[in-house]
């Protein structure tokens, strides 16, 4: 190639700026175009420049690996070999013969048009938050786990005085130790996993000692704010007039119903709830790239099936910072290579390697624990809505899925507007899949997010 490779890396979180780091130091010139107004993703959010924090760190866990990210990152910006497109939201990745046009969104109101070619993409768009509803949960005052999360890394602001953190996965701990050491009061810690299913695992958890750590690390850190853990425990019900009071929470027996009796209200103004999470994966979708399960399919070297096509992080598969940050720098070296005709050595990424299969492992043993309580549909009443921007309750839904006959999302969305909204299904389709027992299937959107019609209107015909 006479002229340097060019590199389109959509997300800058641990696995987008591992990508971005590893092409651009093998001679690529990297394009990183991200929705946020500064790299981090959503592991090493950053707060906002004008509140002017003096020291961020305390906010975050493995800074010094960050540091070395954002510095590597700024060596390169400054010798121009990486662009960052910051605040740039991407609607639409198209393939041509021998190019690519990421097409984004930027502007106070995302209103107008940027696109970007590039020989080659890597997606490292994250994952997002399951959420699933329950009486109660569109009150003022209930916030996902990752939202509280956010409200304090990016805004330095607390959600409310008084928190329940509640739901299941390992999100929760940081979100809860995050929330009391900032001067919150966390009323609650309520799981719904218990212990016995995380030492039944015990041996495929061991082979990561390192995440072991960091969780004895988190229960000290509750032990200390005088956290109150409430394990094999859900959230029944959320209640208040105009704004959060209490919620109600009950223990789980084996089955996943309720305990009788067990039932107790914990008064706060604030419930930070969370359900693991689910991989974006919009723009690969459109591209055409093979999902497995909600996941982007990828090989050894983080490449899609579709040919110029590499995915790494959370759009491939849940498993935390450390798998991005692998997964991120395997595809940087694999696209640097193939992209100027050379076939990759995987040697060269030996260690990486081994980090990601251990990460994969580790965290293949800890899904099933963490998997959403059986019977949380069951706990929807029917007049709980359940889609919030098409305002569908869950009534509505199990009429469409039992007496009208519907077999699949996409029919409920075609007889209840569930999903129709602006979020497009993104929030409310586990919710739906779980009270109608519809497979959780891609939703084959053309657009990442809604497009202003003079945006598409501008574009070229083809
Ligand atoms: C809300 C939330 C909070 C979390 N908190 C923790 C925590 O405290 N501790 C922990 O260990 N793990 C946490 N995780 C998990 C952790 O963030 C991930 O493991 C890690 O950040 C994954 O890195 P990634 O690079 O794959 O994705 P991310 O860090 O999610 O980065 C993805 C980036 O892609 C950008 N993006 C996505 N779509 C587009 C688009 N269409 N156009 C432009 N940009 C786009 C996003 O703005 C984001 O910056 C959290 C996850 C979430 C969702």
């Amino acid at each position: 190639m006479s002229e340097r490779a060019h590199l389109a890396v959509v997300g800058a979180g641990p696995a987008g700026l591992a990508g971005a780091l590893a092409a651009a130091a093998r001679g690529v010139r990297v394009t990183l175009v991200d929705a946020a107004e500064q790299a981090g993703g959503q592991f090493y959010r950053q707060p906002a420049r004008a509140l002017g924090a003096r020291r961020p760190e305390a906010l975050h866990h493995q800074w010094r690996t960050w540091e070395r990210l954002r510095d590597g990152i700024d060596r390169h910006l400054t010798a121009g070999r990486v662009t960052h497109l910051t605040g740039h939201h991407v609607w639409c990745v198209q393939r041509e013969p021998d190019s690519f046009t990421v097409h984004a969104l930027r502007g106070p109101a995302q209103e107008e048009g940027v696109t970007v070619r590039a020989d080659a993409v890597l997606l490292a768009t994250g994952g997002y938050e399951r959420v699933l509803p329950f009486p109660g949960w569109t009150l003022p005052g209930v916030v996902t786990a990752g939202g509280a999360q956010a409200m304090l890394k990016g805004g330095l602001v607390l959600p409310g005085r008084t928190v329940v953190v509640a739901g299941t996965g390992p999100l929760l701990l940081p979100v809860a130790t995050g929330l009391a050491a900032a001067g919150a009061r966390v009323a609650a810690l309520v799981e719904s996993a218990g212990p016995g299913a995380l030492l039944r695992r015990a041996p495929a958890l061991a082979a990561e000692p390192g995440k072991l750590a960091e969780g004895a690390w988190y229960a000290g850190r509750l032990l200390r704010h005088g956290v109150r853990t409430l394990s094999r425990h859900t959230v029944v019900e959320a209640h208040g007039t105009d704004r959060l009071e209490a919620v109600t929470v009950a223990a789980l027996a084996r089955d996943g119903r309720t305990r009788p009796g067990s039932a107790r209200r914990i008064p706060c103004d604030t419930l930070a709830v969370g359900h693991g999470m689910l991989p974006h994966t919009d723009l690969a979708e459109t591209l055409g790239c093979t999902l497995t399960g909600t996941a982007v399919r990828v090989d050894e070297e983080q490449r899609t099936d579709v040919p110029g096509v590499w995915a790494a992080g959370e759009s491939t598969g849940i498993g935390g910072a450390a798998l991005a940050l692998a997964e991120g720098h395997i595809a940087g070296r694999s696209i640097a290579a193939r992209l100027y005709g050379a076939v990759p050595d995987p040697r060269s990424w030996a260690a990486a390697a081994r980090a990601r299969a251990r990460q994969r492992a580790f965290f293949a043993a800890l899904d099933p624990v963490y998997a959403p309580p059986a019977g949380w549909a069951d706990r929807i009443t029917d007049d709980t809505v359940v889609c919030r921007c098409e305002e569908v309750t869950a009534g509505q839904v199990r009429t469409a899925a039992g007496p009208l006959g519907a077999g699949d999302l996409r029919t409920v969305k075609l007889l209840t507007r569930a999903g129709m909204g602006w979020c497009q299904g993104r929030v409310c389709a586990p919710a739906v899949a779980g009270l109608t027992g519809c497979p959780l299937t891609p939703g084959r959107r053309p657009f990442a997010r809604p497009v202003p019609l003079g945006v598409l209107a501008e574009l070229p015909d083809a």
